[in-house]
């Protein structure tokens, strides 16, 4: 599929409130809730840092495969509440046609929330930096895990591990649950955590069926301040968001292959290029990144992204 690659988005119709290392939020004229337009770029980071040119249609592949999930985890966890909305801008949002055009299949509307400041990590296999830890003190985030487990095991069942939201620029810290209370408040925390869990296992069911482990991914958690409401929020199981391998490949004991930027970690640590700034991808890293998202995108959903922005149009 052709189209130009957005590593920035060039919108001036509406007020740009933040941009993120892959999203730009506009907010959107009152409604009877506050409202912002969410949007997804091309851009890609690895290890905290942005490249400087970007993967072509990932905007809208993380856009339709978020819109998808809200969907079905809507159906499977019972009581969940998130900012979804619908796919792109209201009608009537004063956006020019160039625009509106440019947004096609990468922005949602979506409700406004204080965003609770934590990454609600769920694990159900043991691996990345949780395998690092374990291999030292067999805990995860501080949790005691049972003896020899091997690299990427499943866990005896999924874990909330969740860690801090830093700025951007930082690094998010892992932490124990505890931490995690400490920081949203005892209000809020168990429930949080039931969430989380909850998402994740009505993820990986799905997934399972479709031949996807997910073996790790992060949630983020919004609080609506008046009704005092708990919403699922930003983007939900993308190969951004989350570890995805193959369950026909899968094997205990050694790396899996996943379905997310592995191919572009892999050639930044090959060459020397972890964690520098102003990086540019070859093509062909470009290309196999766009490859692993585009695959696991018809996997998951059952459409190509051709398909899918038919249907949302
Ligand atoms: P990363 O995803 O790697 O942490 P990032 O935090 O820079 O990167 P982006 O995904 O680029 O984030 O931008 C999305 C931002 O929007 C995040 O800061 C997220 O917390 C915030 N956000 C998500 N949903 C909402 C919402 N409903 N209301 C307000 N802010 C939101
Ligand atoms: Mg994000």
């Amino acid at each position: 599929m052709t189209s130009p690659v957005l590593t920035s988005i060039p919108l001036t119709s509406l007020p740009r409130l933040s941009q993120g290392k892959v999203r730009d939020l506009f907010s959107l004229p009152d409604g009877e809730k506050p409202t912002l337009l969410f949007v997804t770029s091309d851009r890609i980071s690895a290890y905290d840092v942005i490249l400087k040119n970007g993967v072509p249609t990932k905007g809208l592949i993380l856009t339709l495969l978020s819109a998808k999930w809200f969907e079905v985890l809507s159906s499977r966890v019972p009581g969940l509440k998130h900012h979804f909305l619908h796919l792109g801008p209201p009608a009537a949002s004063g956006l020019t046609q160039d625009e509106e055009q440019m947004l096609r299949g990468r922005s949602m509307t979506v409700r406004r929330l204080k965003i609770f400041p934590i990454e609600a990590i769920v694990r159900g296999y043991v691996t990345g930096s949780a395998w690092a830890e374990y291999e030292k003190t067999q805990t995860i985030h501080g949790l005691p895990q049972p003896a020899g487990l091997k690299r990427c095991e499943r866990l005896p069942q999924p874990i909330y591990t969740p860690s801090t939201k830093a700025e951007l620029g930082d690094k998010d810290i892992n932490i124990s649950p505890d931490e995690a209370r400490g920081i949203v408040g005892d209000k809020y925390a168990s429930r949080l955590e039931e969430l989380a869990l909850a998402c994740y296992n009505a993820g990986a069911a799905y997934a399972e069926e479709r031949g996807i482990i997910i073996a790790d991914t992060k949630f983020e958690f919004g609080l609506d301040e008046e009704t005092d409401e708990i919403y699922l929020v930003d983007e939900v199981l993308t190969p951004d968001s989350s570890r995805f391998w193959s369950k026909a490949d899968y094997q205990i004991g050694r790396e899996q292959d996943s379905f997310d930027k592995q191919v572009l970690r892999n050639w930044l640590t090959d060459n020397g290029l972890k964690g520098k700034p102003d990086v540019e991808m070859p093509p062909e890293v470009v290309e196999k990144t766009k490859g692993r998202y585009t695959e696991v995108f018809k996997l998951m959903t059952g459409d190509t992204l051709e398909e899918a922005l038919e249907k949302a149009a």
